[in-house]
């Protein structure tokens, strides 16, 4: 079955020449279909795989290439060399192809017929040296990419597919995106701050501001029986404190939060936009801080950074679309305070408000309560715990010259005790190789405040984004110590610094 494919397609590229005969050429059409047909019924790889054809002349291979940079569907390709394809045949496409690839190494035959082997059968099945054929001239072209090996119905190949499809279409998703900063940024605050201008042409999406003004007119156009509805609904999935219900005696504050979502989600859908920014310092014209409004939109997927983290927004909603269809949920958190205690250090995070509830581990609760900054009414909020298990936290900065990805694998864990004052939703972790190891890796690599957490994805998506994206990932898991990770880093300011020097097409 063809499975959606509005987050993007992949395409099946297989290399071959014309040197063994037509039908060679044919075989090796009819080995890859079958190959692209049980891709596309993988339910490991979430983007529909597409056959594009046998690449066998230059001439093939640049016009497939040059099809796919137009292809607004195609999100990224699949590219295996069945027999050999000689790699100065792919040197054109190679140059032009703007679209992200992965080098499938692999084999149509598992088993080798050991008594029935014969040069014709060799002729045929020869990608174990086709493909390193085809790395050279991709090495040799200074070309990132990521390379799978394995036979196409190794599980094991089909889950590093999987991850590979899953991170093309959160940079598929970018390609375009807007981002609506809405108020500035937080007054002072650096890690937020960044260079839009390189993001757009690095990253592919576009940030604008707009006056919270612009916004407050959609929330005023919110009409009574919209919200009526809408605070129904909140009745129906979230457990609503008393006061705020309908008889209760602040009732007309959660009417206020629905009118808030109401406007948000009008502001947004008019924008065309797939994440926002807010900042407590400027909301001129709303009764309350946007908390709940927040948390229900990232739980549909919009992308969302506060006090202006239009990285982490556009991060978000990234990796809110790499994630999709499997279990866990992904929202914007912050490294909110510490439990030092000898018997095991642990982050517990949170935020003033937002978020979101994608995950929760039951039914949020539905609260109000004083917020001591941003000088308005009390905000509503969605409260809830996070279940143990694992989770990565990552963050994107921008450190002038250059983006980096920092990933940092983590084991969230039950809070010690119940938390009965505190007025917002939060996860517990100990982050590895462990806290202190974590902590000091992540400011010496200049990680922000305001990572996006993910039950659901797992650094490799990630590292596979970065490498998609051509930016510098800095991995924190259980193998990583303090030295070698700052020697990495000095590194890779040489690096990236000069990578571009390195790159073929300059
Ligand atoms: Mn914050």
């Amino acid at each position: 079955m063809m499975k959606e494919s509005k987050k993007g397609e992949i395409w099946f590229v297989a290399g071959s020449q014309h040197l063994y005969g037509e039908e060679a050429i044919a075989q090796v059409g009819r080995n890859a279909k079958e190959i692209v047909s049980s891709l596309d019924g993988a339910k490991a790889i979430p983007l529909a795989v597409v056959f594009k054809g046998v690449g066998s002349t230059p001439e093939q291979i640049r016009s497939i290439c040059l099809e796919a940079n137009a292809s607004s569907e195609c999100a990224g390709l699949i590219i295996w060399c069945h027999t050999f394809s000689p790699g100065k045949m792919w040197i054109g496409g190679l140059k032009s192809l703007q679209k992200p690839f992965v080098h499938l190494h692999t084999q149509f035959n598992r088993d080798l017929p050991w008594s029935e082997i014969d040069m014709d059968y060799m002729n045929l099945h020869q990608a174990a040296h086709g493909d390193r054929e085809f790395g050279f001239i991709c090495t040799r072209m200074r070309i990132e990419r990521k390379v799978v090996v394995g036979h196409w119905q190794d599980p094991e190949v089909l889950e590093r597919l999987g991850m590979w499809s899953r991170a093309v279409s959160g940079w598929h998703t970018l390609q375009g995106a807007k981002i609506c900063r809405i108020g500035d940024n937080m007054r002072e605050v650096s890690v937020t701050e960044g260079d839009k201008v390189a993001a757009e042409a690095c990253l592919g999406y576009s940030v604008n501001g707009f006056g919270v003004g612009d916004l407050v007119e959609f929330v005023k156009g919110a009409s009574d029986s919209e919200i009526d509805e809408l605070c129904a609904q909140y009745e129906d999935e979230y457990d609503v404190v008393a006061e705020l219900r309908e008889e209760g005696a602040r009732h007309e504050s959660l009417r206020d939060g629905a009118r808030i979502e109401l406007g948000l989600r009008a502001f947004l859908r008019a924008k065309d936009a797939v994440g926002f920014t807010t900042t407590f310092e400027d909301l001129h014209g709303l009764k309350q801080l946007p908390g709940l409004a927040v948390q229900r939109l990232m739980r549909d997927g919009y992308g969302f950074g506060a006090e202006g983290d239009w990285k982490t927004a556009a991060l978000l909603r990234a990796m809110k679309v790499m994630a999709e269809g499997l279990d866990g949920g992904t929202s914007f958190m912050e490294d909110y305070t510490y439990h030092l205690h000898p018997s095991g250090h642990k982050v517990l995070g949170a935020h003033m408000l937002e978020i979101c509830e994608s995950i929760a581990s039951g039914k949020p609760k539905l609260e109000i309560h004083p917020l001591g900054i941003g000088g308005k009414e009390d905000p509503v909020r969605l409260v809830f715990d996070v279940a143990a298990g694992p989770a990565v936290n990552a963050t994107m900065v921008d450190l002038g010259n250059r983006f980096r990805l920092v990933v940092n694998e983590v084991e969230v864990v039950d809070a010690d005790e119940a938390l009965p004052k505190l007025p917002v939703a939060r996860a517990v972790w100990e982050p590895k190789p462990d806290f202190k190891t974590s902590a000091a890796s992540w400011i010496y690599a200049g990680g922000s405040h305001h990572p996006v957490f993910s039950k659901a994805l797992t650094s490799e998506v990630l590292e596979d984004f970065a490498v998609i994206a051509g930016i510098e990932v800095v991995l924190i898991n259980d193998k990583t110590t303090v030295s070698e990770l700052r020697r990495d880093l000095r590194l890779g300011e040489v690096y990236h610094h000069s990578a571009k020097g390195f790159s073929f097409a300059g």
